[in-house]
């Protein structure tokens, strides 16, 4: 198993886990760009957004994002949700995962 995401699911990769479930986990990015930064991904390997084939993924996703933001104590002051897919889209990681960013006013510019 060389995805590093599965591992941090197997647990042979420590994280700071903030949130898990049956499908979803949720962790702390080790390079945080904001104050907040956590990262919520699958359990189960899908490489990216393009491979998805059921919303409910997602939706499970954002559910658990809203939990942590509150949590986090930004639901109020505001946060974002990123999802980068596959090469132009800046994914580095190939495994689906969605950034949880907060704690900062974010740059006006998406990319
Ligand atoms: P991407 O650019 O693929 O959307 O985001 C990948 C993210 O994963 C980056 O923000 C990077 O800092 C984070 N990351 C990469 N490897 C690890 C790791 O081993 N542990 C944690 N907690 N985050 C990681
Ligand atoms: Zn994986």
């Amino acid at each position: 198993m060389e995805c590093i995401f599965c591992q941090i699911v197997a647990g042979k990769i420590p994280s700071q886990t903030l949130y898990q479930d049956e499908g979803v986990i949720a962790f702390r990015d080790i390079n945080p760009q904001a104050p907040v930064h956590v990262l919520i991904i699958p359990k189960s390997h899908i490489p990216s957004l393009a491979q998805l084939t059921e919303s409910t993924t997602i939706a499970n996703m954002v559910d658990v994002a809203n939990r942590l933001a509150k949590e986090e104590g930004i639901l109020e002051a505001g946060y974002r949700l990123v999802i980068n897919c596959g090469r132009e889209g800046g994914q580095a990681v190939p495994h689906l995962h969605m950034h949880l960013l907060g704690g900062r006013r974010m740059s006006d510019t998406l990319g």
